[in-house]
């Protein structure tokens, strides 16, 4: 079932919540809306589920026009932040309860809903806890069995409201990648909010990037990631330092350090801020023609990485630089010694100055 998403608006009061949302989302593709808090991830979310009306704009499903149908003729799935599992029932009876509510001529005899609640809970590895209730589950369990349960009626669209944002990193990690081979299995539409940009990257299909109502960028992760199509997304996307760069015919200058920016070719010099991850510098033990001297401020090894905090003495600025622990080595640096800096690739976005 493909979503399209047409001129959405939406305000509460006199506070714009959606500006003017178009999207397109395709049968079957795991989808994440990711921005800052108040971006209105959540108020799209509940829009395309019915459970807010949009002021204007609609949704479809296929090709069909579904903005005026009611949440329950929609055939979408829920999972939301807090499990809302019900505690008095039982695991089973908890992933059944969208069967068993059936209207009688809908629903299913009793030994097809049990064989389907114990399908589903060996596809979300949890078939051992039928008989256990909520409470004698851990958090990641208690969302997964929320993950059955929202299966159980065969939604057409599944929509994941923060899934995994109350639980802590390491189950939160293991969940991502659970929900990713899942998603592989089952192939439902869906569609999860996160503002956890590692979370989106690494799950989904499709990134749509969200800024105070509008979307900033959409596409696949490597794609966003790698081609950010403006400041705001190249910062929400990860560590980034900021340079001050002279640009034209197609090199930008850091300093007086050149590099390639074909983009553009300009023949006049225009002014410009260089973006520059933490793991696209290069550093260097001994002076280089060019390069950014700095004092090493403060040195981090996290497992295989090593970050780097560096002091442009010159700017006073300080640098993020990261690079795997073996290559740090081998360059016998010690906090507070002098380094060199070069940066191997940046993005220029023109007409901001430093
Ligand atoms: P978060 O990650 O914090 O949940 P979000 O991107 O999901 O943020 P929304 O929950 O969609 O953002 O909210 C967008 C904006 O709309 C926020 O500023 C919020 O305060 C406002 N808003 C949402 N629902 C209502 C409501 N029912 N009444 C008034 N304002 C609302």
């Amino acid at each position: 079932m493909s979503i399209g998403i047409e001129r959405i608006r939406k305000s509460f009061g006199s506070f714009v919540a959606l500006q003017d949302i178009n999207l397109q989302l395709p049968s079957g593709e795991l989808t994440a809306l990711l921005g800052p808090s108040g971006s209105g991830k959540t108020t799209l979310l509940r829009i395309i589920a019915g459970l807010e009306q949009a002021d204007s704009g609609l949704i479809r499903f296929n090709d069909e026009d579904i903005s005026q149908r009611h949440v329950a003729e929609r055939g979408v799935g829920f999972v939301f932040q807090h499990y809302a599992l019900f505690k008095h029932m039982t695991v089973f009876e908890n992933v059944a309860y969208g069967l068993t509510v059936k209207p009688k001529k809908y629903r299913p005899a009793n030994a097809e809903i049990a064989k389907k609640v114990h399908n589903l809970l060996e596809l979300v590895q949890l078939g051992w806890t039928a008989d256990r209730y909520p409470a004698q589950l851990s958090g990641g369990q208690r969302q997964r069995i929320a993950l059955a349960r929202a299966l159980a009626v065969e939604p057409k669209v599944l929509l994941l409201d923060e899934p995994f944002g109350a639980l802590d990193a390491k189950v939160r990690a293991e969940l991502r990648r659970w929900l990713r081979r899942l998603h592989d299995e089952i192939h439902v539409t869906s569609v999860f909010v996160t503002h956890d940009q590692e979370e989106a990257l690494e799950v989904a299909d499709r990134i749509v990037v969200m800024n105070k109502g509008r979307i900033e960028q959409q596409g696949t992760p490597e794609h966003v990631y790698d081609n950010p199509a403006n400041p705001f997304v190249y910062e929400f996307l990860g560590n980034v330092n900021l340079f001050h760069a002279r640009v034209k015919q197609g090199q930008s200058q850091i300093g007086n350090i050149a590099l390639a920016s074909p983009e553009y070719n300009n023949q006049d010099e225009q002014q410009g801020l260089a973006y520059v991850r933490p793991h696209e510098i290069d550093v260097f033990s001994a002076p280089q023609a060019d390069a950014i001297k700095v004092k090493l401020d403060l040195i981090t090894i996290v497992g295989p990485v090593v970050r780097l905090e560096a002091l442009d003495e010159s700017t006073g600025q300080l640098i993020h630089i990261e690079l795997p622990k073996e290559q740090f080595k081998t360059l016998q640096l010690q906090q507070a010694d002098t380094a060199w800096l070069l940066p191997r690739y940046s993005k220029v976005f023109l007409g901001e100055g430093i």
